[in-house]
C-alpha cells in the first residue's frame, strides 16, 4: 500500500516511510491511496474470528509487504493484549470499554501499534531517533510507555502546563530514562504547532532523525480502527440492528479511523462526532465553514483542540462532499456542566462511572437517540473514570477505588524541564539533548 501527502498527491511513500516520517513536504498528512474493502463473510461473522485474527486482518492491507505476516501477526496481537469489552449501560447505549491497557486510555492502542512497527523499521538505524510528541493529556503517556526503554529510541513530549490531570501528568512524567516531558507555558495547540514547526526546522532535521508519534502518524491512526471491529464483533451477537457510534473527539483521529472501517463495508447507522465546548466541526456541520479556533480549558481536557489535525482526512474519505458527510455524522457540543450533570446521572440511574470524555459522548449520543427514536447505538470509553477523579468525585459525590498501579505511580517523582510555548526554546533543547549523548 502507499500512502500519498494530503498537501502535495504526487509525493507518495510506502507504509515505512509514512511510519518514519509521520508527515510529507508542507506539513501534509499521509493519506491510503486505495480504501480495501472487508470480506465480506470476514465482517459479517466476526464472531467466528479470535481478536488477534481481526486485527491481523484490519492491518493487513495497510501494510503490505513492509512488515512480514508474522512479525506483524505478533505485533497485531500484542496491540489487543488488553481486554476491550462492550458493556451495555442503558437499553439503548452501550460503551466499549478502550481503557483496560497500561495506561488507561485508548491512545495505548494506537501507541502499541505504533512503537512496535517503528522498533521492527529501525533496528538496523545507527543514528539515535527521537519521538517528538505533543499531547493535550492521554497521548503522552501512552507514547512513553509504548516506547519506555526501547534501545535507539528517545521520547520527547510536550504538554500544556496545568492542563493536563495529576494521574495523566504522573504517566507521562514519572518513567524518566529514555523518556523526557517538557511542561510548555501553553495550551496544546502551542503544542502542537512548536512539534510541527521542529519537523519542518532543516537544522534540526540535519542533525536528529525525528519521527512523531501524534495521530497524524498513520502507525498510531490506522490501528484504531480494529477496535471498532471488536465492538462490532460483540455487538453482532446482542444487537440485531446496525450500530450509532459516538467517538468523543479532539484531534479527529479517532472517528476518522472508524468512518475508513465504514467505507471499508463496516455496517454503521450513523457516526456521531462528541465535542466538548471546543466545538469548530460541529460548528462546521452547522455551517458549512471550517473555522478554526482557539482552544478553551475543559474537563474532558483531552479534547481540548482548537484546529483538530486529522479534519483534512475526513475531507479526503468523503471525497470533499459536503452533504454525503453531513448525513453520516451529526455532530454535538456538550459544555462542562452538561458533562458533570451526565456522570452523576448515569451513576444515579444504571450505576454506571463515565469518565468527562465518555460523558460528553454518552450525553450526545443520548441527544441524537432522543431525536431519532428506535435507534441503538455505544460510545468509545476513551479513558478510565480514575484518571479524572476530581471531576467524577465531584459530579457524583462518589470515591473512585485507585487502582494498585496507579497508586504506585503516583508515589514516583515528576521530572520535567519546564519551557515557554516559543519553538526557539524547543529548538534548543533539541540540539543541545543531541550533543550530550
Ligand atoms: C485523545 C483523546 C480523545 C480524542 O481523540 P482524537 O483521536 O484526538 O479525536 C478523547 N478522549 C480521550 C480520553 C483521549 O485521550
Amino acid at each position: 500500500m502507499n500512502y500519498y501527502n494530503l498537501k502535495n498527491k504526487q509525493e507518495t511513500v510506502d507504509f515505512k516511510t509514512a511510519t518514519i516520517k509521520s508527515q510529507g513536504s508542507q506539513k501534509g498528512l499521509f493519506f491510503p491511496e486505495t480504501i480495501p474493502h472487508f470480506d465480506e463473510h470476514f465482517i459479517k461473522h466476526l464472531h467466528l474470528y479470535s481478536d488477534e485474527e481481526i486485527a491481523f486482518r484490519c492491518m493487513k492491507d495497510f501494510i503490505g509487504d513492509d512488515i512480514p505476516a508474522e512479525v506483524l501477526r505478533t505485533i497485531a496481537a500484542e496491540t489487543v493484549g488488553f481486554m476491550i469489552p462492550l458493556k451495555k449501560i442503558s437499553e439503548q447505549i452501550s460503551i466499549l470499554e478502550l481503557f483496560h491497557g497500561p495506561t488507561l486510555a485508548f491512545k495505548d492502542v494506537g501507541a502499541r501499534f505504533m512503537s512496535r512497527c517503528l522498533s521492527y523499521f529501525l533496528q538496523d538505524q545507527d543514528k539515535k531517533v527521537t519521538v517528538l510528541v505533543a499531547t493535550s493529556g492521554d497521548t503522552g503517556g501512552a507514547v512513553a510507555h509504548g516506547f519506555y526503554n526501547i534501545p535507539g529510541i528517545n521520547v520527547v513530549i510536550l504538554y500544556p502546563k496545568n492542563r493536563v490531570s495529576p494521574v495523566q501528568e504522573k504517566q507521562l512524567t514519572a518513567l524518566g530514562g529514555n523518556i523526557t516531558a517538557l511542561e510548555v507555558k501553553g495550551n496544546f495547540d502551542d503544542c502542537q504547532k512548536m512539534v510541527k514547526q521542529a519537523f519542518s526546522d532543516e537544522s534540526i532535521n540535519a542533525e536528529l532523525f525525528l519521527t512523531s508519534a501524534n495521530s497524524i502518524n498513520v502507525a498510531r491512526w490506522l490501528p484504531q480502527q480494529i477496535y471498532y471491529l471488536l465492538a462490532l464483533k460483540q455487538w453482532q451477537q446482542k444487537e440485531s440492528t446496525d450500530p450509532v457510534i459516538c467517538v468523543p473527539s479532539g484531534n479527529f483521529g479517532n472517528i476518522c479511523a472508524g468512518f475508513l472501517t465504514y467505507f471499508r463495508g463496516l455496517p454503521a447507522d450513523h457516526f456521531i462526532a462528541a465535542c466538548n465546548e471546543n466545538d469548530v466541526v460541529p460548528d462546521y456541520l452547522k455551517t458549512n465553514q471550517y473555522q478554526p479556533k482557539k482552544a478553551s480549558a475543559t474537563l474532558s481536557n483531552a479534547m481540548d483542540v482548537g484546529d483538530p489535525s486529522n479534519f483534512t482526512r475526513i475531507m479526503e474519505l468523503f471525497g470533499h462532499q459536503f452533504d454525503t458527510l453531513n448525513n453520516m455524522i451529526t455532530g454535538y457540543s456538550i459544555d462542562d456542566e452538561s458533562t458533570l450533570q451526565t456522570i452523576k446521572k448515569v451513576h444515579e440511574k444504571y450505576g454506571y462511572i463515565l469518565d468527562p470524555h465518555s460523558a460528553v459522548a454518552f450525553a450526545s449520543l443520548e441527544k441524537y437517540l432522543n431525536e431519532n427514536p428506535g435507534k441503538k447505538g455505544f460510545i468509545l470509553g476513551t479513558a478510565h473514570p480514575v484518571k479524572f477523579p476530581e471531576a467524577v468525585e465531584k459530579a457524583a459525590n462518589i470515591k473512585i477505588e485507585i487502582p494498585e498501579a496507579l497508586n504506585n505511580l503516583m508515589k514516583k517523582e515528576k521530572k520535567t524541564v519546564e519551557i515557554p510555548a516559543d519553538f526557539e526554546e524547543l529548538k534548543r533543547f533539541l540540539l543541545n539533548q543531541n550533543q550530550e549523548q
